[in-house]
């Protein structure tokens, strides 16, 4: 799976304020507004709105979500990889993972 890399207008993430300001996704690079996000500091998934923004989905969302397996697994395959990622920096640098 190849991820393309597109610069979005900067926003927060909704769990824990990280500036946002690019997107990586398999196709098409740029995120359209109802696109399921993670971030990449705290793994949560947000949704992007219509003004770019990013918010946590509504618990209907959340359902859809886990329904799809494919993307179901990408997220799990994500969120595995920057949980190795954050348990890598924390032992080479003695420092916490801020999340
Ligand atoms: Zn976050």
């Amino acid at each position: 799976m190849t991820l393309k890399t597109a610069r979005i207008a900067a926003t927060a993430c909704p769990y824990c304020g990280y500036k946002i300001d690019s997107a990586s996704r398999p196709g098409r690079s740029q995120p359209i507004p109802g696109d399921v996000m993670m971030c990449l500091n705290c793994a949560k998934m947000s949704i992007m709105g219509d003004a770019g923004e990013l918010r946590r989905p509504t618990r209907e969302e959340v359902e859809e979500i886990k329904q799809d397996a494919e993307l179901d697994l990408e997220i799990a395959a994500y969120r595995a990889t920057l949980t190795a990622a954050a348990t890598d920096y924390e032992k080479r640098t003695g420092k916490r993972w801020k999340r």
